[in-house]
């Protein structure tokens, strides 16, 4: 349980975190807040000969409004985002899904940046960015650029944050009045990650269904937007069995259903069934 030594740098600008990211190449780490790399360097199954500490990049810690978009730094912990007045009165489901998170220790030193970098399957922020269709900033050698969520997770624990890059950023989209959210989780009970969770938006025009956006983790290898469920109750009118039949398309064009220990395929799918069901009809409500 001791990790394998490695050389330390705390960088207190990205400049300074990219430049040693360049000289280090693949033998650096990012290190956030150490929830999922100090473990997995524990394991061994991570041996970084560099360890980055990004903390003192004081930048990356804000929180703040702009042009429509709340602007969480990366390093924004879950603590931070459950807490924070900003967010609760602009977008409500980003503090429910921070605390849904393990437990107050790991959110208060877990980072949204660290948890969606990591791209745990049962993470719980993937599920939320992915249905407010979020933009994820990255710095790397070359500039900055922005991804939509939707392109940002690409298989387990893979992500288009290359090496030499730093998640900066996630930009929400601030939701009108006619748009409500919710996450709603099944815990994994000794950890508390997700058997799966589902994030739904939904926006209504009167009793219709004007716009729906589902994000499932915990289900998949990665995370995806339920289109079919989308698709099905997008134009309809928000009955319960409108609903429950969209409902029932939560995994459909999913390959291959997570089946391990705490859940088998089959269970988890109905899982994603239900808590999608219970999701759209608690923000229809
Ligand atoms: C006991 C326990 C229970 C947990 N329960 C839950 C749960 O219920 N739900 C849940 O979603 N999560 C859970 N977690 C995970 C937790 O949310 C972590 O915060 C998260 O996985 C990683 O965030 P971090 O800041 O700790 O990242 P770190 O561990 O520091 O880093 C994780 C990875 O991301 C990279 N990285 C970090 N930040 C950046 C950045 N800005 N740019 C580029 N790369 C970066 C690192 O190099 C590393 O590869 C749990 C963890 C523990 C230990």
């Amino acid at each position: 349980m001791i990790p394998a030594s490695f050389e330390y740098f705390a960088p207190t600008s990205v400049n300074e975190a990219l430049a040693l990211l360049k000289e280090h190449g693949d033998d650096a780490k990012i290190l956030a807040g150490g929830h999922s790399l100090i473990p997995t360097m524990k394991l061994r199954l991570a041996e970084p000969a560099v360890v980055i500490d990004i903390q003192r990049i004081n930048a990356l810690k804000k929180i703040s409004e702009s042009d429509g978009k709340l602007i969480i730094g990366a390093l924004a912990t879950h603590h931070d985002l459950e807490s924070s007045d900003l967010v609760q009165g602009k977008v409500p489901i980003v503090s429910q899904t921070a605390a849904a998170i393990g437990d107050v220790q790991v959110r208060n030193k877990g980072t949204i940046g660290g948890s969606l970098v990591h791209a745990d399957p049962a993470a719980d922020w993937p599920a939320t960015i992915l249905a407010l269709d979020a933009d994820i900033q990255i710095a790397g050698p070359n500039g900055e650029r922005t991804v939509k969520a939707t392109n940002f997770f690409e298989g387990l624990f893979t992500t288009v944050v290359e090496p030499e890059e730093i998640v900066t950023q996630i930009h929400v989209p601030i939701q009108n009045a006619n748009t409500k959210g919710t996450y709603l989780k099944l815990y994994q009970v000794a950890s508390g990650f997700a058997l799966t969770g589902v994030a739904a938006i939904l926006t209504k025009s009167g009793d219709t269904c004007q716009n729906i956006a589902v994000g499932i983790t915990g289900v998949s290898d990665v995370v995806y937007r339920a289109t079919g469920v989308e698709a099905e109750l997008t134009g309809k009118s928000l009955t319960a069995e409108n609903i429950a039949a969209a409902a029932e398309k939560a995994v459909d064009g999913v390959a291959d259903i997570l089946d391990d220990i705490h859940a088998n395929a089959a269970y988890r799918a109905n899982l994603a069934k239900v808590y999608t069901r219970r999701a759209i009809e608690q923000v229809a409500s």
